[in-house]
């Protein structure tokens, strides 16, 4: 089995968080992602644990916010899914926006839809090696389509 080893394709993992999934977002996250020409590789909707939330945030565990935000992640049912394209890990943070969405560039997701800089409605990896492990958290290679 090969990798894909053309430079500049990436995976990167998304999550429609408690809010957007609430807020009735899930398919206005998806369209912005397709419409862009990133594709949708893998996809479920889960309810985290407490314990799985900080889990998977384990590396704000020392931030002050860490139990709100672990709270509000396992507050409700997410949608995770895997992206892929050309540089999406980058293309996928810019659709988002700055966590903050006060901060957020006009049009982009957080800006549009976000609440407050925790509620923010989407979550996207941030480096290719947060990427692969944040993946695997919630895929198995199997779920992903090729
Ligand atoms: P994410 O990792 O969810 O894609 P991000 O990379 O933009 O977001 P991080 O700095 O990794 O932001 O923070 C992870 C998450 O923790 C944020 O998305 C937000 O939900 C929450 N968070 C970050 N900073 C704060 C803060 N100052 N107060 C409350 N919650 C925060
Ligand atoms: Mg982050």
């Amino acid at each position: 089995m090969h990798h894909m080893e053309d430079g500049t394709k990436q995976r990167t993992l998304s999550i429609v968080k408690p809010d957007g999934v609430g807020k009735g977002v899930i398919g206005e996250v998806v369209r912005r992602f397709e419409k862009e020409g990133i594709r949708i590789v893998a996809m479920r909707m889960l309810r985290l644990s407490r314990k799985q939330a900080e889990g998977f945030y384990a590396v704000h565990r020392e931030r002050p916010f860490f139990a709100s935000l672990t709270d509000f992640m396992s507050s409700g049912p997410i949608v995770a899914m895997v992206l892929e394209g050309d540089d999406v890990i980058a293309r996928n943070r810019k659709i988002m926006g700055a966590t903050d969405p006060a901060k957020a560039d006009k049009g982009t997701i957080r800006a549009d839809f976000a609440g407050s800089i925790e509620q923010n409605i989407v979550h996207g990896s941030d480096a290719p090696d947060t990427a692969v492990t944040e993946i695997r958290y919630f895929f198995s290679e199997l779920d992903i389509v090729s």
